[in-house]
């Protein structure tokens, strides 16, 4: 059920609200549940695990965010790719050779973050579940399939939504893809998510509209100023998930 507070709101006039029948394209990590906060925890204990003598953890930070950079374009995205990139930044700042029981651990710093649990940011569920009754939802999320899908179901969230696509990269094609495969009109199509640079800029040059939900913890890598829009292209800046059903 919708608390009150969302119902009462739909009845704000200050509030601009959208017809029905909207598609709501969704963003799932770090917008739907914590995602961010896990890696930032795997990468803090990398860190001190290290504990190297000459390169301040703040420093080792700005290495592993390079290696992580040219990890995607070799690995794409997902723990495998971090894991990788993880084990680079080793081999590069490490004075002592990488032994298999280093791997090993390095590797494990990674895979501590597949067992963690789904926690949902707050109000999601009840936000979908008045949506899904008013418009067509899709999760659009990037990664890999294996990982993003596994979390779509471990979530309980998959009934909200009429399809689920997990693709390698979120760039402006992507977005065209998407919505030529679910035939979609642009001018009721919106995406919804926390990162500017793969949820929101993109989707905007696709020419669709946009809801901008910010996290606390976004990634470092996916930090980008939102490029605007001309109308009739709309721009949404929410300040919480929940906030969506005081527009759709
Ligand atoms: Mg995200």
């Amino acid at each position: 059920m919708i608390p009150l507070k969302i119902r009462d709101r739909r009845y704000d006039s200050s509030v601009p609200r959208f017809e029905l029948s909207q598609t709501l394209l969704i963003d799932a990590d770090d917008t739907l549940w914590e995602n961010n906060i896990y890696f930032e925890r795997a990468i803090a204990d990398f860190i001190s695990f290290l504990n190297h003598c000459e390169r301040t953890p703040a420093e080792v930070r700005e290495i592993l965010n390079e290696v992580e950079r040219d990890c995607i374009v070799s690995h794409g995205y997902g723990l495998k790719s971090f894991a990788h990139a993880l084990v680079k930044t080793f081999e590069r700042i490490s004075v002592e050779p990488i032994t298999p029981e280093l791997h090993h651990a390095i590797h494990g710093f990674a895979h501590t973050i597949a067992t963690q649990p789904i926690q949902l940011l707050a109000d999601v569920e009840k936000t979908l579940e008045y949506l899904a009754g008013r418009h067509r939802l899709v999760v659009v999320t990037k990664g890999d399939p294996h990982e993003q899908s596994g979390k779509v179901e471990r979530s309980g969230l998959k009934k909200f939504f009429s399809a689920v696509e997990v693709v390698p990269e979120k760039d402006e094609r992507t977005y065209a893809g998407v919505i030529a495969r679910h035939q979609l009109a642009h001018e009721h199509t919106w995406m919804v998510g926390n990162s500017p640079r793969s949820d929101i800029n993109p989707a905007l040059r696709a020419g669709i509209n946009a809801v901008f939900v910010p996290h606390n913890d976004t990634w470092i890598l996916e930090h980008e100023d939102v490029i605007g829009c001309e109308p009739p292209q709309k721009l949404l800046v929410l300040g919480s998930f929940r906030e969506l059903a005081q527009h759709f």
